[in-house]
């Protein structure tokens, strides 16, 4: 097994929450653990539970509770502790959700739009089922705790890469088999804003937009470009904002296929020539997907320039940096800077002071490098690694130049 100690964001936050159903399980206290000298040793505090009476009882049997060795103990439980499963037999009626699956994978947007969905189904009652709708191949793992109660995979080379045509005229025959009650998708650049409004024409609808609050009767939504809301009658098609409603965290759901009756079949106008390569310092730091950053502990800034080449990665920076005139104001990233929402922000020497953090609070998965393990970065960081930034970009240069050398030999 790797040594590297991952941290497990989810179950530290069950940890802090005392009202979470997790939380005893997640947080009771270690009953063994590996001194440094190597020996396991007992804590007899640890041992035994509180019975209903409110005495102290001691298991002998062991049956009272996974244990784990260690003090990373809330990580190894989360595996353990299952979530309860929410089963759906007789489906009542569908909502239909299209998550964008950047990267094969649901976004946090996505997560939101299916917290929706069950937020609309515990409202109207009965048995509703949440139909998540994925074209091509996928990569993700967790449709069961992200709420998907049905599944509807369109696989097929024909609807990978940019093909609105196609997946609107699977979207309509969906509309034909399920009748959907809602149609629900992410009002995103990265798929729904456009299949939405598409499908809008498709199916006859007038879509709310930009909704970022719904419930059956009323919905509000952004307008005048995010400076004013436009409050309307839920109609059964909404593009929804991030953070719409809070993603399922709480439930395991069955994820069962579901297949359409008949092939999918439309006339294709649109051809796709594939991805434009564009630099990724030409994409402004509040678009960027994909963000490298430099602080106070980067040294050899052509080595990070270097860095953020190879991994295709939009620059930022910390004040200090910009500041020490080693970057440009504009790549600021940060509370009098630019406020980011990468999907990916590594973090290279920045010891994560407050205004700096404010301006990643909307970045999915913030990776850290950094010397210092108890800075705040690391804390904030899902992913840290504890080194000399120098020693760590040079070694993340090798091991992505090797592994295009290697996707373009696969090729050959
Ligand atoms: C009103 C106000 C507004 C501000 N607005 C912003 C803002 O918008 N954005 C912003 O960023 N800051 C802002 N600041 C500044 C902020 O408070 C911090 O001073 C700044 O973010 C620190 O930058 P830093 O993390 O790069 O540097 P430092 O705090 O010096 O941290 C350097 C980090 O690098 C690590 N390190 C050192 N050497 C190495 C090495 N060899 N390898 C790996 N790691 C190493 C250290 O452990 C440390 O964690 C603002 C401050 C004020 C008062």
């Amino acid at each position: 097994m790797s040594d590297i100690i991952r941290r497990d964001p989810r179950a530290e936050w069950i940890a802090r929450n005392r009202l979470h159903p997790l939380h005893a399980a997640m947080s009771a206290p270690v009953a063994e653990t590996r001194g440094p000298s190597g020996l396991i040793r007992k804590n007899p505090h640890a041992v035994g539970f509180i019975g209903p009476n409110g005495i102290k009882r001691i298991d002998r049997m062991n049956a009272s509770g996974p244990v784990g060795l260690g003090g990373r103990r809330s990580a190894s439980v989360a595996k353990e502790v299952e979530l309860p499963l929410h089963r759906v037999a007789q489906v009542d009626y569908y909502i239909a959700v299209v998550p964008d699956m950047v990267g094969g994978r649901l976004s946090g947007h996505d997560r939101d739009v299916i917290g929706q969905a069950h937020a609309l189904i515990r409202e109207i009652g009965g048995a509703g089922a949440v139909l998540a709708i994925v074209f091509g191949e996928h990569r993700e793992e967790a449709f069961d705790t992200a709420g998907v109660d049905r599944l509807l995979q369109l696989e097929g080379a024909q609807y990978e890469g940019y093909a609105p045509e196609l997946r609107v005229a699977a979207l309509a025959q969906v509309e034909q088999c399920f009748s959907p009650r809602y149609w629900l998708l992410p009002d995103s650049i990265a798929g729904g804003f456009e299949l939405g409004r598409r499908l809008a024409a498709r199916i006859g609808e007038r879509p709310a937009t930009s909704v970022w609050q719904a419930d059956s009767a009323r919905c509000t939504g952004r307008g005048a470009g995010g400076t004013s809301d436009i409050a309307r009658d839920t109609p059964r098609l909404l593009l929804l904002a991030e953070e719409c409603a809070a993603p399922v965290d709480e439930t395991r759901h069955e994820v069962l296929p579901l297949t359409l009756d008949e092939p999918v079949s439309c006339r294709v106008q649109i051809e796709d020539c594939g991805l434009v390569a564009v630099d990724p310092n030409a994409i402004s730091l509040a678009e960027a997907e994909f963000i490298l950053s430099a602080g106070n502990g980067v040294h050899d800034w052509d080595q990070f320039h270097r860095a953020a080449e190879v991994l295709g990665a939009t620059e930022g920076a910390s004040r200090v940096a910009v500041d020490d005139g080693h970057m440009p104001r504009s790549r600021q990233v940060g509370a009098t800077g630019t406020w980011v929402t990468a999907r990916v922000y590594l973090a290279v020497g920045i010891s994560g002071a407050i205004q700096h953090l404010q301006g990643i609070g909307q970045c999915e998965k913030v990776v850290a490098i950094n010397t210092d393990i108890g800075c705040d970065m690391v804390k904030r960081a899902a992913l840290s690694v504890i080194g000399d930034s120098e020693e760590v970009l040079a070694e993340l240069i090798r091991l992505v130049q090797a592994y295009r050398l290697e996707e373009v030999d696969h090729a050959a």
